[in-house]
């Protein structure tokens, strides 16, 4: 598992796909930041290049777009003010009394918007455990319309099988089938060739990579999704600024490489916790430990740099630890080019209700690692002597 397999052409289309200098008058080879937010019309309501008003179309926008789509191999792609923003108009494709089912380990932020903002609009969530997809199929009701699978998951890297949830969400044409591949990113997963129906992306993770963006993306296949959602794009505005856009496109150009080294770092991580006795688990889906790992290998083509782990004891090693660690920085937040370390429980997570947190093995000693593409022996030194710190007689 060792071996990336990346997709054909990726590397030239994060380079190239929508960066066309011909779009622009100059042609200018590094796409512009286009900052006006009105264009001039020719007469009143033609407008020969298609844009009138920044939040509904905007040519940097448009470039990141058209580049983030390619990547998924999809067809369609809207970006957002955040991965959020983009949760609540996909939500939004939903009526009050529709019923909804997402996996039951999910992004903190995610899971408190469908318990507290979607309920309020009367969509009810049901949350199951996807990596067995027989459990979706049981969770299915007559008005079910949107089931939410992220894979692997935030922070116990469960894996769901994609392809087995779609091929029994082929039976319901009228639910829609999305997936959050912010964690594997484009890079090592491509959820709409598995059958899913849409891409979410938390931009503000791998795809941007450098921590300095919150962006949010949608990617569809579908003509009619598409309009939807880009209908509500710009009905309900959260769009990003043009900014952010030149800067997520700019991301997306080293986007491969950043993988590649968070693939290696990762890995050796995992490695070298898995074999210190100052761990009680590893969770990395590389791992032959790991439960979905068959999953993993026939859908994934490598792995990002997520590491979760148990310390041994409880809050207290954890939290010395994570005082104790250099090279990373004690910070929520993943995918970014340095290494951060969190505490889900205290952390990312908890707004999660804590009995589900109990059951989802979000317990007091889980720390999760987001590994950067620093030297690998400095990032293992790092843990090695943070670790020595929490737990000194071993
Ligand atoms: C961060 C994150 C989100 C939310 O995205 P924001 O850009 O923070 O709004 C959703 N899903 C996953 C897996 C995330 O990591």
């Amino acid at each position: 598992m060792d071996e990336i397999e990346p997709f054909a052409h990726f590397a030239t289309d994060a380079l190239h796909a929508g960066q066309e200098p011909e779009q622009w008058s100059s042609r200018a080879v590094v796409p512009l930041i286009s900052l006006s937010s009105t264009f001039k019309q020719e007469e009143p309501g033609v407008n020969v290049l298609g844009y009138e008003y920044s939040r509904s179309g905007n040519p940097t926008r448009h470039v990141a777009e058209k580049c983030l789509a390619k990547l998924e191999n999809g067809k369609h792609c809207m970006l957002f003010s955040s991965g959020l923003a983009a949760t609540t108009c996909i939500t939004q494709l939903l009526s009050q009394g529709d019923h909804l089912i997402a996996m039951d380990d999910l992004y903190g932020g995610t899971n408190r918007f469908f318990r507290q903002i979607a309920s309020k609009n009367g969509v009810e969530a049901s949350f199951v455990d996807a990596t067995n997809p027989e459990n979706v199929r049981k969770a299915i009701k007559p008005n079910t319309r949107m089931v939410w699978i992220e894979t692997p998951t935030n922070p116990t890297m469960k894996v769901v099988d994609l392809q087995a949830v779609s091929a029994i969400l082929k039976e319901h044409p009228d639910i829609f089938m999305v997936t959050d591949n912010t964690f594997a990113s484009s890079y090592f997963q491509r959820p709409l060739d598995l059958g899913s129906d849409m891409v979410f992306h938390s931009v503000t993770k791998y795809l941007n990579g450098h921590s300095d963006v919150v962006m949010g993306a949608v990617v569809t296949n579908s003509d009619q999704l598409a309009e939807r959602v880009r209908f509500l794009q710009n009905a309900m505005g959260p769009v990003p600024s043009p900014f952010d856009c030149y800067l997520m496109n700019r991301g997306l150009k080293t986007l491969h490489l950043r993988m590649q080294q968070h693939h290696k770092n990762g890995f050796a991580v995992a490695r070298f916790l898995e074999a210190s006795p100052r761990i009680q688990k590893v969770i990395h889906p590389g791992l032959l430990s790991h439960p979905n790992y068959e999953v993993a290998k026939k859908q994934m083509r490598g792995f990002s740099g997520i590491v979760s782990f148990c310390i041994k004891g409880g809050i207290e090693e954890a939290k010395t630890f994570l005082k104790s660690v250099k090279v990373f920085t004690l910070a929520e937040s993943l995918g970014g080019y340095e290494s951060l370390a969190e505490h889900p429980g205290i952390m990312t997570h908890s707004s999660v209700p804590e009995a589900q947190r109990v059951k989802l093995g979000i317990s007091d000693s889980l720390i999760r690692l987001s590994v950067g593409i620093e030297d690998t022996e400095d990032l293992i030194a790092d843990i090695e002597q943070a670790l020595a710190k929490a737990i000194p007689q071993i």
